[in-house]
């Protein structure tokens, strides 16, 4: 059936997590006293982190909680930060630690992950994170696929017995992606450079998450008519207008008038990585208040 696609409005869905995380930090100040604390650490210069970590300090502050940011030079040594997450794992006021990636060359950056507790790891990429995950046992789930599962949730509360693809197998999005469909009750196909007929692998799928790094990569008619698709991907590309602009791993337009439910790129997945990086950082706070079994 041709038609038109809901959009899925990551902003308006990221602004309610806020908003819920918001109202929480309150009661768990109320009620034990504790304001929960997030340590970014940033190092060297790269401009889209820094921008992304202002993001972050703001929105942490503006929904109630402490917000701490580490800046080290890009040549600080390994070493030097290894010994910033040590004092950040022993700060009682702080309860989510997250090492802005990528890091320089230098450094190890599994090292630093592995040093960061796993019950601050508000990442959720610390091998005891990853793990907790796959087994089904509470974890610090990364923040962009809990995302992509809250959005997939607006449209269908629940996802089980559904056919899902999740395109791209990166230790960041898809496979995380992955465990959470699996949890949810979906049939789960992974897809990545390998993978052959993708198209006919996507049009089998009633959720379709596209996690490439390929501008317009998957389009239209590989979609399932009625699918619900969600587009993990950030592509600045250059318009016809000769303009920088932001497009997704689906290609939008075809997908639209296919798809039963789109997200669209920006405004998507985008805002809701930190809405979940937030309530990542009130669970454990929460966790260290004994809130939550
Ligand atoms: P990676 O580059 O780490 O992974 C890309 C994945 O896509 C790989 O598994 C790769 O397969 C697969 N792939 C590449 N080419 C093809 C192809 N031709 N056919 C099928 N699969 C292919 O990327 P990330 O997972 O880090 O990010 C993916 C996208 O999501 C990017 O656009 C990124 O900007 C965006 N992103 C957005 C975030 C947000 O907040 N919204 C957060 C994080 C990422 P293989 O493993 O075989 O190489």
């Amino acid at each position: 059936m041709a038609g038109q696609a809901q959009i899925i409005d990551g902003k308006a869905v990221a602004e309610q997590v806020r908003a819920q995380v918001a109202r929480d930090v309150a009661n768990l100040k109320n009620s034990h006293g504790i304001t929960p604390g997030l340590a970014v650490v940033i190092v060297g210069e790269d401009p889209a982190s820094q921008v992304y970590v202002r993001n972050k300090g703001k929105q942490t502050t503006a929904a109630g909680m402490k917000s701490v940011e580490h800046k080290l030079p890009a040549t600080v040594s390994e070493l030097k930060l290894l010994e910033l997450v040590g004092e950040l794992n022993r700060a009682d006021d702080i309860h989510g630690i997250l090492v802005q990636l990528p890091l320089p060359k230098h450094i190890d950056a599994a090292k630093v992950i592995e040093a960061i507790d796993p019950l601050k790891d508000v990442d959720g990429f610390h091998p005891v994170n990853v793990g907790r995950l796959s087994i089904g046992a509470r974890a610090l789930v990364p923040c962009t696929p809990a995302g992509c599962m809250i959005l997939a949730k607006t449209v269908k509360p629940s996802l089980e017995g559904l056919d899902a693809i999740v395109i791209g197998r990166s230790n960041i999005v898809g496979k995380p992606l992955a465990q959470l469909l699996l949890a949810a009750g979906c049939t789960v196909t992974v897809a990545h450079s390998k993978t052959r007929d993708l198209p006919a692998q996507v049009r089998r799928a009633d959720l379709v998450m596209a996690a490439v790094g390929r501008p317009e990569f998957v389009r239209g008619d590989w979609i399932k008519p009625g699918a619900i698709v969600i587009d993990v991907g950030i592509n600045r590309v250059t318009g016809a207008d000769g303009r920088d602009k932001l497009v997704g791993d689906v290609a939008y337009d075809e997908a639209a008038k296919v798809a039963g439910a789109i997200t669209p790129v920006p405004g998507g997945v985008g805002p809701m990585t930190i809405a979940c990086l937030l309530r990542n950082t009130l669970e454990a706070a929460r966790g260290v208040a004994g809130d939550v079994g």
